[in-house]
């Protein structure tokens, strides 16, 4: 539904037909810490979210898993070690 609050005219979940939905009844403004991520939209004089209805809450955790300007470190593969094997191929390599 349509929002008819801070963010008018944009497509929300949390809108009904008696009122925004979500706790606080309205969209909160963005964080410094989303300052650059491109899902930030300025709404008059307010940036909000476009994602996100409470901004503080998606930090509260570490960084938001929507952010689109911070770099994604690359996820190191740690290799799985059977311990058993390990010792197998240890004892062989002693010989
Ligand atoms: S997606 Fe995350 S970082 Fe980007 S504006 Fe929303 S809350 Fe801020």
């Amino acid at each position: 539904m349509q929002c008819s609050t801070v963010r008018k005219g944009s497509e929300c979940g949390f809108m009904t037909n008696k009122g925004c939905n979500f706790n606080g009844g309205q969209c909160l403004p963005i964080l410094d810490k989303c300052e650059g991520c491109s899902r930030t939209v300025k709404i008059e004089e307010a940036v909000f979210c476009s994602v996100a209805p409470n901004p503080a809450a998606k930090w509260a955790r570490g960084a938001c898993n929507f952010a689109t300007h911070l770099e994604k470190k690359p996820v190191e593969e740690q290799q799985k070690v059977n311990p058993l094997k390990a010792s197998k191929r240890a004892a062989a390599s002693r010989k």
